[in-house]
């Protein structure tokens, strides 16, 4: 798989292309055999949850140490041995171990941070279902994820075993749907919905599919990010019968284009599934327009449409990942017309208080007067249009 030949495609991918998607080294765990090493059953069972597992991998700061301690009860440590072997051992700002491992802002919450800040658990009309959107629906199925990422802005109930859905929910929340035939979308998340098997991920996604007003579902998962060994080829055959099968998945910086993670989109692209990217802008791992420039070429090569930044939620100790929306704007003007289109995603707001995205645009519109409309372009020059 790693040379670039994958058994059920018709193409080769061409090596200038795939150097540079690095191959993961393996730190601690160069002993391990491909099989295991490529098993996601093996990189789920392995996952580093504790410190003395972690010491193995990284040289820990006294702060990792106490923010560990101080945040264990809250919201778990849990780093698949790929993921974590791609974090730099001696650099606490490496971007990929700020996404892992518990930094001491997580025991802050500040005075505008909110529990539920998308106000999710309002719209709920029954468990596992938050309903606000006329024709579409957010389904919660699992709240594991193969990796807890410490800005995820569900953690109130995201790593909580006890909040997980139960096979009484899920049908409940199928029922649900099946009676609400303006429901039309259907956007299946989490935790990551990956977590659950390929049974019953099957079963999920056949039940909605044998509604005749569900059109079409996206699946939210990061598992290409933090667990590529996930997509197998038993999952994308499954997928394949429930077509059209959308995902909406999340990378947030460049290093995370491993020739892993390009082999998981592949498989899944090869399979038809359209892919976007949900990028969370965060302070210190992809707040400049250098980085979201690179991520999002990476993307588009490896088949993944940049879709959405998002401004960072209001929820409660994430705050030291929070940057400014000028921060967000400055980025989007480095990107519009500098590089293809289809490399400017959307930047967004999810207004707290569950008012919905709001997109962010710089201001193109230098003013309008009559019918006369002055414009600037990316290069800051102006240009007039003439109503009719
Ligand atoms: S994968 Fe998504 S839901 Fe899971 S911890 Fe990360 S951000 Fe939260």
């Amino acid at each position: 798989m790693a040379d670039g030949k994958v058994e059920h495609n018709s193409y080769e991918v061409k090596p200038h292309i795939l150097e540079r998607f690095p191959v993961a080294s393996r730190s601690i765990w160069k002993d391990v055999s491909d099989k295991d090493w490529n098993s996601w059953i093996w990189q789920q069972q392995n996952r580093v949850k504790n410190l003395e597992q972690l010491g193995k991998v990284i040289n820990l700061t006294d702060e990792e140490r106490k923010a560990y301690e101080g945040s264990v009860e809250m919201f778990n440590m849990s780093i698949t041995p790929y993921y974590a072997a791609l974090m730099d051992p001696n650099d606490p700002n490496c971007p990929i171990r700020l996404q892992a491992v518990p930094k001491l802002g997580e025991l802050y919450i500040s005075p505008t941070d909110m529990e539920d800040p998308l106000a999710e658990e309002r719209d709920m009309p029954v468990p596992g279902i938050t309903h606000r959107y006329p024709d579409r629906v957010l389904f919660y199925t699992t709240h594991n994820c193969a990796m807890y990422c410490r800005f995820c802005t569900r953690k109130r109930k995201v790593s909580d075993p006890g909040s997980a859905a139960q096979t009484k929910q899920l049908d409940d929340s199928l029922a649900y749907i099946r009676a609400h035939k303006e429901i039309r979308d259907v956007v299946i998340s989490g935790g990551d919905p990956l977590s659950n098997s390929d049974d019953r991920l099957d079963y999920i996604l056949g039940s909605l599919r044998d509604m005749p007003h569900i059109e079409m579902f996206r699946l939210g998962t990061r598992n290409m990010v933090t667990l590529p060994q996930r997509i197998t080829d038993d999952f994308v055959n499954m997928l394949r019968k429930h077509h059209p099968v959308f995902v909406n998945t999340h990378f947030n910086h460049p290093k995370e284009c491993t020739r892993e993670a390009f082999d998981a989109c592949r498989r899944l692209a090869d399979a038809g599934v359209v892919i976007s990217n949900q990028m969370v802008l965060l302070k210190g791992i992809n707040n400049d327009p250098k980085t979201v420039m690179e991520l999002n070429h990476k993307l588009l090569m490896m088949r993944v449409r940049p879709y959405y930044i998002y401004q960072c939620d209001l929820s409660q100790g994430i705050s030291h990942f929070r940057t400014t929306v000028d921060e967000g704007l400055n980025i989007i003007e480095h990107l519009r017309g500098w590089t293809s289109g289809l490399a400017v995603p959307h930047y967004v707001i999810d207004a707290p208080g569950g008012g919905g995205k709001i997109p962010l645009l710089p201001q193109y519109l230098v003013k309008k007067e009559g019918k006369k409309v002055t414009l600037r372009n990316f290069r800051k020059q102006q240009f007039e249009y003439n109503e009719p």
